[in-house]
């Protein structure tokens, strides 16, 4: 598999490095503290086309190769982890839900919308009582007329608070043994949507973590996203691609972490010398660097793999185990170098260590992804075994 980036990726990755470096690095801790949502930013993204990425020319998009929209995820965590979450999820489950399954009107008036920055989409499948087994989710659609009315509640909606439309998941049939989920568009602007409260998290404080109730919320049947009960399989399949964008997340923030720690090493002396000198710490910067190399190369790997019209299902699991279980290994590293510093917020480091801990957790926990792995393993071996 060929790795070599080209001229238009690399200039890709550096516009993208610029526009972070000059545009969030020097406000992230800010909004972090302040728990800001930074709007404009996504404005601009939009702007520069860079929310669009995963949508067809017709509705606004550039439909780029996904390993161009890896790397973009990849550059923009490199400086804040939660500007790359609110796009993770904006354009490979919002955007990849409308272009792929969505009816015509719908992608004319959301998804050029949506491509262009202008409206911002989120991804609503947990619930309180389903995370991991979201088979077992207990919202409930049922058809009057025209519509669908929908009631339920969901939780854990990245950007739920902000953005203007979700793509939700709800049981349209509960019969036993034929339990059928399906999966709507629905606008905020839709009556019976309540913000219920916003998770008071560990980090990621820029990027709102909504539960939201909707009781009898009725959509129009054309928001309809795909078939009627096909829903849990458009949501899995949508989150086998974001999860290659959510390894390139966790690769940009490893990347940030081994970068401050050789920075640090560089500074700080003890017992006469810069720390670097020592061999424990070197040993340290060299096992991080090691572990997101290889992560990167799973990541780019999975997203060729996408590009190539490959089956990824287990290499997106490999690639988000193996990044988002680095990411949480190097800011360790990074956070052990920076000593008693590291321990306090004035050192951006505390604040990567507490963002790479959920990266192991959203979108399939590192117990699903070795699930996935060995199921595929397992499929593959069929026949092979005598
Ligand atoms: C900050 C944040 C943002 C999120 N954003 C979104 C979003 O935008 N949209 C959305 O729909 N969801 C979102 N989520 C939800 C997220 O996807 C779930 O938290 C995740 O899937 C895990 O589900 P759970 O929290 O219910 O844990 P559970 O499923 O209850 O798991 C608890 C533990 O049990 C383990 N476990 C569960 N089943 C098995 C099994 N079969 N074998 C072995 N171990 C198992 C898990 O690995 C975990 O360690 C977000 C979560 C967070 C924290």
């Amino acid at each position: 598999m060929d790795f070599s980036l080209t001229e238009e990726q690399k200039l890709l990755k550096e516009m993208v490095r610029e526009f972070a470096e000059k545009e969030i690095a020097p406000y992230v801790d800010k909004w972090e503290e302040e728990h800001h949502f930074p709007r404009e930013i996504f404005r601009k993204l939009g702007k520069l086309g860079l929310l669009g990425m995963t949508a067809n020319p017709e509705y606004s998009g550039t439909k780029s190769d996904y390993l161009s929209f890896i790397l973009v995820l990849e550059e923009l965590s490199r400086v804040s982890a939660s500007v790359a979450l609110t796009v993770s999820v904006h354009s490979s489950l919002f955007i990849k839900a409308l272009q792929e399954y969505g009816q015509e009107e719908l992608k004319k008036k959301y998804l050029t919308a949506a491509a262009r920055g202008e409206i911002l989409g989120a991804f609503s499948l947990s619930e309180p009582g389903a995370g991991s087994d979201a088979s077992n989710l207990q919202t409930k659609a049922y058809q009057k007329g025209d519509y669908y009315i929908i009631n339920g509640i969901k939780s854990w909606v990245t950007t739920g608070s902000e953005a203007e439309a979700f793509i939700l998941f709800a049981v349209t049939s509960a019969e036993k043994e034929k339990k059928k989920i399906s999966a709507f568009l629905v606008d905020k602007k839709m009556p019976g949507i309540q913000i219920l409260k916003l998770e008071k998290k560990m980090g990621f404080h820029s990027s709102p973590t909504a539960q939201i109730a909707f009781e009898d919320c009725p959509v129009p049947a054309t928001n309809l996203i795909g078939e009627e009960g096909r829903g849990l399989a458009i949501a899995l399949r949508l989150l086998d691609g974001s999860r290659i964008g959510i390894a390139a997340q966790a690769v940009g923030l490893a990347q940030q972490a081994l970068e401050l720690g050789i920075r640090y090493a560089k500074e700080r002396e003890a017992f006469g010398q810069k720390i670097a000198n020592f061999e424990a710490i070197q040993f340290m910067l060299a096992d991080a660097a090691t572990l997101i190399e290889a992560s990167r190369l799973l990541t780019y790997q999975a997203a060729l793999l996408v590009d190539y019209n490959l089956p990824y299902t287990k290499e997106a699991s490999m690639a988000k185990l193996f990044a988002s279980e680095t990411a949480n290994k190097v800011t360790y590293l990074a956070l052990q170098i920076h000593g008693g510093y590291g321990y306090c917020r004035e050192y951006p480091i505390e604040r990567l260590f507490r963002e790479a801990r959920v990266t192991t957790i959203y979108e399939g926990t590192s117990e699903i992804q070795r699930i996935v792995i060995a199921r595929q393993l397992l499929k593959e071996a069929e026949g092979q075994i005598c």
